[in-house]
């Protein structure tokens, strides 16, 4: 047993060297290994959330493509062409369960505009509500190295903070980290638990650099992508993918693989994120003492309860919430603009789409974006 916090929503990240179990091809019983155990836990009303690599390794398969080609537009290609096959083969195979499967295509333009931030987390949140499993690989034919993540995992760990997952199970070839790299010194010893608050920096070297120098992939990805979403309260495995039942030994806690313990609770990450989120001087507003109440008691911003919309915001934006006095009681993140919010303040949210023509949801602030100032 490492630790007891439910795991409710789950990201798995499955690399390529997981799915091809090594070569330059796919396979087919790796993959069917590991939705017999994604779809098990599943059917126990886990929200699953797959990140999967594995397009370009589909695209070669398909055009033969032996030698993974170095320039861009050529993965790219490769992608295009593999990106459905890899699809298809996970909604024939999840069918095998009773269960269905989206493509969620994104780079990292999409996870750094908040507003697209919100509508991936929006939409992601509604195949979750319909019991899909989302699929979430880099949009591989668009991103060009200006806006791409460039690598799954740390693209599964800004995914796992966009949902808020309590846990993010990073399938790989190795066992786990080690404190050397395994394949050349052979006193490497495999780390199983990092509860510290900063991962230590002997770790970042032993995985090829340290936290503030980029490495190339393998380990050192591993370790940004723990680092990143530790922070937002999410528990992080790194595990072998050919381990027997791996994904299953993971849910019951057994010790296998690297943990690491979120540093600070979801609130905490959270409430630091919407914080540091800029732009804090372009907009307010002001809403009445019943909406005072209701947020200080953990309920989200209804636009009932707002009173007057100050300066310009889009939505998204971080934004300053103050009482009918002017002080500023919260800062949160906002469904709407400050232009459609000065259609609907003050009335009920059932009217919103009326008011609009259009709908971002009934809270003006949902509870989980709001950040109560002390005093
Ligand atoms: N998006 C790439 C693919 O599907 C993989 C990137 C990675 O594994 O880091 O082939």
């Amino acid at each position: 047993m490492i630790n007891q916090t439910e795991f409710r929503r789950i990201v798995i990240k499955l690399g390529t060297s997981t799915l091809t179990e090594g070569t330059a091809f796919l396979s087919s019983p790796r993959l069917v290994d590991l939705i017999r155990q994604i779809s098990y836990i599943h059917n126990q009303h886990k929200d699953i959330i797959l990140v999967s690599s594995g397009a370009m390794a589909a695209g070669r398969e398909a055009l033969n493509f032996p030698t993974l080609p170095k320039q861009l537009p050529a993965k790219q290609m490769l992608a295009a062409v593999g990106q459905p096959r890899l699809m298809t083969l996970y909604a024939q195979l999840f069918a095998l369960y009773n269960l269905k499967v989206a493509q969620v295509l994104l780079t990292r333009a999409d996870l750094e505009n908040r507003r697209s931030y919100l509508n991936a987390r929006n939409t992601l949140e509604a195949l979750l509500e319909q019991r899909v499993i989302p699929i979430v690989n880099e949009n591989d034919t668009v991103a060009t190295e200006e806006i791409r993540v460039g690598d799954n995992d740390n693209l599964s760990s800004q995914v796992a903070n966009l949902v808020e997952a309590d846990l993010l199970l990073m399938l790989t070839d190795q066992p786990g980290i080690f404190t050397s790299d395994p394949k050349i010194s052979p006193e490497a010893i495999q780390i199983k638990q990092i509860d510290s608050p900063e991962i230590p920096e002997e770790i970042w070297k032993a995985a090829g650099g340290t936290n503030t120098i980029l490495g190339t992939g393998g380990m050192f990805t591993k370790l940004q992508a723990a680092d990143l979403a530790r922070r937002g309260g999410t528990t992080v495995v790194v595990a072998r993918g050919s381990d027997p039942d791996i994904v299953l030994k993971v849910m019951r806690r057994d010790e296998t693989g690297t943990w690491f313990l979120p540093a600070g609770g979801i609130q905490e990450s959270r409430k630091r994120y919407i914080l540091m989120t800029g732009r804090y001087d372009t907009g307010s507003i002001t809403i009445d003492q019943g909406a005072v109440v209701a947020l200080r008691s953990g309920g989200s911003l209804l636009p009932v309860g707002v009173h007057a919309v100050d300066g310009e915001f889009e939505r998204g934006d971080a934004i300053k919430i103050r009482d009918m006095n002017g002080k500023e009681i919260a800062r949160g993140l906002t469904n709407y603009s400050h232009d459609q919010l000065k259609v609907i303040v003050g009335t009920h949210s059932n009217h919103i789409e009326e008011l609009l023509g259009f709908s971002y949801g009934d809270e003006v602030i949902h509870h989980n974006d709001l950040v109560i100032l002390n005093g």
